[in-house]
Order: C-alpha cells, then sequence, then structure tokens
C-alpha cells in the first residue's frame, strides 16, 4: 500500500500568518496607525492585473490601506521613478510594490533600486538582497519566505538537511538557497542550487531531503528525480492547455504531484500551497515596515 505524503496546505499556513498579522495590525491601530501599502501597475498585463486585484483585496480585507497606481503602458522611466520618490516621501506608505515584469522601455531593475529600502516590502532591493545574504533583519522576498513559514509551521527540520532549489531566479531560487545556508534554526541546512546549465540534474534532486522547484516547467519533475521519503516544494504555477476545463487551461507545478505523490512524505500542492503564502509575506512584510516606522 503506498503511503499518502503530508499535505503542505498553504491555505492553512497563509491563514495562520493573516490571524497573527490581525493582532498586530489592532496593536498599530492604538498607536494610530493604519499599514499602508501601495502598487504600482504599469500597463495591461493581465497577469500582473490578477496579481494586482488579489493583492489588493486581500490587504483590504485585512485593514491596511491599500492603493494601487494603476499607469498606463506609454508611461516614462522618468515618470515612473518621480512616482516613486514621491511614494517614498510619503508618510502612510509603508509598502511600495512595482508589479513586474515592467514595459520593456522601462529599466526594471533601475526602477526597484529607486524604492526606499525601507518601504521594500517585495525584498527586491539589493539593500534587502545583501541583507538576507548576511543573515541582517531586513525584507525578505516573499515567496521563499513564504515557504520558510510553511516548513515551520509543519515543523519539517532543515539543519543538517540537503536541500536542493531548482531555479536561479532573483526572486525565487537565489534568495530561496541563501535563506537554508543561514546559521539560524529555519537554516543550517546543506545547499546545492541546479539551472538550466546543471548537467544530469536528476542526480542532485535524487539527494534532496527537501527539493524545492521553481523553474516555471510544468510537471519536469517526476518520481525518478525524487529521493523516496523527500519533502517537496512546488513553487511552480504553469498554465496547461486543458480543454475539459471551462476557462480552456488548468494550473500545474513544476513537479508532477499525482507520480511522485506516493514517494514522498510531504508536498505542497498546485493551487494552494505555496501560492497563497507570497501574498500573505506581503502583507506580513508592509506590518513589519509600518512597526518599524514607530521605532
Ligand atoms: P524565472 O523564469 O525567473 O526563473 C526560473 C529559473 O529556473 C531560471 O533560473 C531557469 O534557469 C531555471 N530553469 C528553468 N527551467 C529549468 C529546467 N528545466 N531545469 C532547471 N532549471 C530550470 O521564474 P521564477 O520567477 O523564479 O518562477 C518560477 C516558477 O514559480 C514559475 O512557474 C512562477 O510562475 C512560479 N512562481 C510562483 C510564485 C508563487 O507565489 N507560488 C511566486 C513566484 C513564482
Amino acid at each position: 500500500m503506498p503511503n499518502s505524503p503530508l499535505i503542505l496546505s498553504g491555505k492553512i499556513v497563509s491563514s495562520a500568518v493573516k490571524e497573527d498579522l490581525t493582532k498586530r495590525i489592532a496593536a498599530l491601530k492604538q498607536q494610530g496607525i493604519k499599514p499602508g501599502l501601495t502598487a504600482v501597475l504599469v500597463g495591461e498585463d493581465p497577469a500582473s492585473q490578477v496579481y494586482v486585484r488579489s493583492k489588493e483585496r486581500q490587504s483590504e480585507k485585512l485593514g491596511l490601506n491599500s492603493q494601487v497606481m494603476r499607469l498606463s503602458e506609454e508611461t516614462a522611466e522618468d515618470e515612473l521613478l518621480a512616482i516613486i520618490e514621491k511614494l517614498n516621501e510619503e508618510k502612510a506608505v509603508h509598502g511600495i510594490l512595482v508589479q513586474l515584469p515592467l514595459p520593456r522601455h522601462i529599466d526594471a531593475q533601475r526602477v526597484i533600486e529607486a524604492i526606499d529600502p525601507e518601504k521594500d516590502v517585495d525584498g527586491f532591493h539589493p539593500v534587502s538582497v545583501g541583507k538576507l545574504v548576511l543573515g541582517l533583519d531586513g525584507f525578505v522576498s516573499c515567496t521563499p519566505a513564504g515557504i520558510l513559514e510553511i516548513l515551520r509551521y509543519y515543523n519539517i527540520e532543515t539543519e543538517g538537511k540537503h536541500v536542493v532549489v531548482v531555479g536561479r531566479s532573483n526572486i525565487v531560487g537565489k534568495p530561496m538557497a541563501n535563506l537554508m545556508i543561514q546559521k539560524r534554526p529555519s537554516g543550517n541546512a546543506t545547499v546545492t542550487l541546479v539551472h538550466t546549465r546543471t548537467p544530469d540534474m536528476g542526480f542532485h534532486t535524487r539527494q534532496a531531503d527537501i527539493l524545492i522547484a521553481a523553474a516555471g516547467a510544468p510537471e519536469f519533475i517526476g518520481a525518478e528525480m525524487v529521493k523516496e521519503g523527500a519533502v517537496v516544494i512546488d513553487v511552480g504555477i504553469n498554465r496547461v492547455d486543458d480543454a475539459s476545463r471551462e476557462r480552456g487551461y488548468r494550473l500545474v507545478g513544476d513537479v508532477d504531484f499525482d507520480a511522485i505523490k506516493d514517494r514522498v512524505s510531504a508536498i505542497t500542492p498546485v493551487p494552494g500551497g505555496v501560492g497563497p503564502m507570497t501574498i500573505a509575506m506581503l502583507l506580513s512584510n508592509t506590518v513589519k515596515s509600518a512597526e518599524n516606522s514607530l521605532e
């Protein structure tokens, strides 16, 4: 009889995170502060619009001051930089996020670097990334921060474990690997990071006690790439055509869930795994920024 893995539910963990935030928001209210999050959306990218709407809805639900600035696709880089400069100065704004991707004529890195690191709730600013690498307190990129919360919530030990991260993006793979090597209880792991230039990737993934897949390649991690009893965190959110669905597609992860579920000890589903954590951690970073403003 195959074992059923523990399903690591981002819905449950994000609810717990938000419950804690509700208390902290109430405490801030006592001090006359309402955490404020401003999202800047440039252009009409349909996926970005969905993400921003969801961030807006969830911020409002939690009692944050949520603002979305919707700018036209033609917005010039200088115009955007001037808007960020203004938001940096606004006391009621504790968190600024610029939804990526930006239109091609705008240098995204320049825009990220214009955000005041004190308000960098996405954790993409080089100051935030530097603090993360050095193990200093700062804003941690939301998806890796959410994965840490999932591991903590389910008491999954990382110390001494071999963590293999698939993917080296600036927002998931790199910060994830750096978090796992930190000298603290939710770190202390031995980390391997694999990417598109890694020969024989399966050689590495098969050794993972904890496998974190963040490649953006639909269901490419199958049973032959996973060690028996491993913990698998599937970050991927990929659309694949599915004529049987009304909307014509379904969402799948980077991991072939059905193929590996009987082999692993725990796994995040897609959807409902890492996904809900990302916005929860964005809200968490915003509340943290508001708390910092009291100091
Ligand atoms: P990205 O495209 O910026 O980076 C993907 C990385 O994976 C790259 O470094 C690339 O070299 C590597 N890669 C791609 N294919 C590979 C393969 N076959 N083998 C090994 N390495 C490979 O993507 P990202 O922004 O890091 O996102 C990764 C995935 O996670 C996407 O599916 C994205 O939609 C999803 N995502 C989910 C959340 C969430 O909230 N759950 C948040 C961010 C990203």
